[in-house]
C-alpha cells in the first residue's frame, strides 16, 4: 500500500517512489508584493470577496523612500492623520547656487513607509478573502490557464490571475513580459538619520523640504533631497550614476555643503534602491496587462521621472487594476490608468531630459528670480 505523508512545507511525499510532489494552494488572484500598489489592489479585490494571496517577505519594513505624498493621496485614499509625520507647505530649492523657496498650493505630507505600508496591508487584510503569505516568490511558471508560484520556503500556490506589484526590479515582470530596460532605471542612495523632534525644530525650517540640484554633486540629472520627518531625517540622492559615485557624492555633500552640517554627526541607516525613470514617452505604450496578468506601481514603471514620485500612481494603479478585474476584463486596466494619470507620465517622460538640461534651467530662471532667497531667510543653515 502506498503511504503519503504531509511534510511541514505542505508537500505530499510519496514514500514508494521517493518523488516529491508539491501540493499547491489555489487562489483566484496572486499579488506579488505588499507595497503601496499591491496592498491597495488587494483591498479593492478583498472588498469584493475575491480570493487573493498577497506575497511579501519584508513586512514590517522601511522601504527606501522619501515618503513624500501629495495632498491627493491623503484625500483620495483617506489617509489617517496619525500617519502624516510632517505637513509640507514649502520647498527650498537650490540650483546653480541660487536658492529659492516656493509655496505648494496645497499642503503635501511626509510619511514613514514602514507605518504607511503596514497600515495599507492591514486595511487589505480586514477582508477575509485576502491572505498574506510572508514569503518571497522565487519562481513563476506558466501553466495551462494558471500560474504556479514557488516561494523561498518551498510553498507552491496556483493562481488564475497574477499581479506583479513587486517594485523595481520586478521578478514578476520578467516572467510575464520583459524587464524594464536598464537605461530607464536610476540608482538612489541615502540615509535615514534618527534625531529628536527638538533637534528638527532647531535645525530645519518648519513645514519645509529641501531639494538640491547642484551639478557639483548630482552630475547626470537628478537631485539630493532632505526630508525632515517626525523623529528622523531622510536624505538621499538619485541620478543616472553608479551607486558608488552617488554614495561618494552624498557623503561629500554632507561633509562640505553648509546644509550638510546639520547631518554630519548623526549615525543612521544607509539605503540603496532602484527607481524607474522613464525618459521616453513611448515606454508607456507598452502593455501593463495580458490575458491573465497585470503589472502595477514600480513594476509597471509608473513613476514620474522628473521628481521621482511614484506612491500616488502605485496606489491609483492598484485601484484601477482591481476595478478592471471586477469589471470582467483585466485588459481594461490599459484604458483606465492611461485615462486617469497617463497624461502626467507621458508628459513627464518627454520633458525630463529638458528639465535637467541647461535650457531647462533657463526656463526656470524667471521663477527663480520671483522666489529668490537671501541667505538668512527661511533657512536654518
Ligand atoms: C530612494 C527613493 C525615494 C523615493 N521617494 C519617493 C517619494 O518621496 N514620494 C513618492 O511618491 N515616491 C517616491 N519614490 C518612489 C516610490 O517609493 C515607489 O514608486 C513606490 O514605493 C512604488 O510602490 P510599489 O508598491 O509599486 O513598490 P514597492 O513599494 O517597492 O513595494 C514592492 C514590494 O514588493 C515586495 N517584493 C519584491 N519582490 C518580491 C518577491 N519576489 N516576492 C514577494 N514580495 C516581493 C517588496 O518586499 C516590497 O514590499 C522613491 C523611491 C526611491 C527608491
Amino acid at each position: 500500500m502506498k503511504r503519503v505523508h504531509m511534510s511541514p512545507l505542505g508537500e505530499d511525499r510519496d514514500d514508494d517512489r521517493k518523488v516529491t510532489k508539491p501540493s499547491c494552494d489555489t487562489f483566484e488572484v496572486g499579488i506579488v508584493g505588499a507595497g503601496v500598489a499591491g496592498s491597495t489592489c488587494a483591498r479593492v479585490l478583498g472588498e469584493a470577496g475575491v480570493k487573493v494571496a498577497i506575497f511579501d517577505h519584508s513586512h514590517p519594513r522601511e522601504k527606501p523612500c522619501g515618503g513624500f505624498i501629495e495632498d491627493r493621496v491623503v484625500e483620495e485614499f483617506k489617509i489617517p492623520e496619525a500617519l502624516l509625520e510632517n505637513e509640507v507647505k514649502w520647498s527650498l530649492n537650490e540650483r546653480f547656487k541660487l536658492r529659492t523657496r516656493f509655496q505648494f498650493e496645497q499642503s503635501q505630507f511626509l510619511v514613514s513607509r514602514k507605518d504607511f505600508d503596514s497600515y495599507l496591508l492591514q486595511e487589505a487584510l480586514k477582508n477575509n478573502s485576502v491572505v498574506h503569505l510572508n514569503e518571497k516568490v522565487v519562481q513563476v511558471t506558466a501553466e495551462k490557464e494558471k500560474w504556479m508560484l514557488r516561494t523561498n520556503r518551498g510553498k507552491c500556490v496556483k493562481v488564475s490571475l497574477l499581479i506583479g506589484a513587486d517594485g523595481c526590479p520586478s521578478l514578476t515582470r520578467k516572467y510575464v513580459y520583459r524587464p524594464i530596460p536598464q537605461s530607464f532605471l536610476t540608482m538612489t542612495v541615502g540615509y535615514d538619520l534618527p534625531c529628536s523632534s527638538q533637534y528638527l525644530e532647531r535645525n530645519f525650517a518648519k513645514n519645509t523640504v529641501e531639494v538640491y540640484y547642484s551639478r557639483k554633486y548630482v552630475k547626470k540629472g537628478g537631485f539630493i533631497w532632505i526630508f525632515p520627518k517626525r523623529t528622523k531625517i531622510n536624505i538621499g540622492i538619485g541620478s543616472r550614476e553608479s551607486g558608488f559615485n552617488l554614495k561618494q557624492a552624498l557623503d561629500s555633500f554632507i561633509a562640505v555643503h553648509p546644509a550638510g552640517a546639520r547631518l554630519k554627526n548623526i549615525e543612521g541607516q544607509f539605503f540603496a534602491h532602484l527607481i524607474p525613470t522613464v525618459w521616453m514617452a513611448q515606454f508607456f505604450d507598452l502593455p501593463c496587462s495580458g490575458n491573465n496578468w497585470a503589472l502595477i506601481g514600480d513594476a509597471a514603471g509608473h513613476v514620474n521621472p522628473v521628481g521621482g514620485l511614484g506612491i500616488y500612481y502605485a496606489m491609483k494603479g492598484g485601484i484601477l487594476c482591481g476595478k478592471a478585474l471586477l469589471d470582467g476584463d483585466i485588459h481594461l486596466f490599459e484604458d483606465y490608468w492611461r485615462k486617469e494619470y497617463g497624461d502626467e507620465l507621458y508628459y513627464a517622460a518627454s520633458a525630463v531630459s529638458k528639465f535637467y538640461s541647461a535650457s531647462g534651467f533657463a526656463l526656470w530662471l524667471p521663477y527663480v528670480f520671483r522666489n529668490l532667497l537671501t541667505k538668512s531667510r527661511h533657512s536654518r543653515y
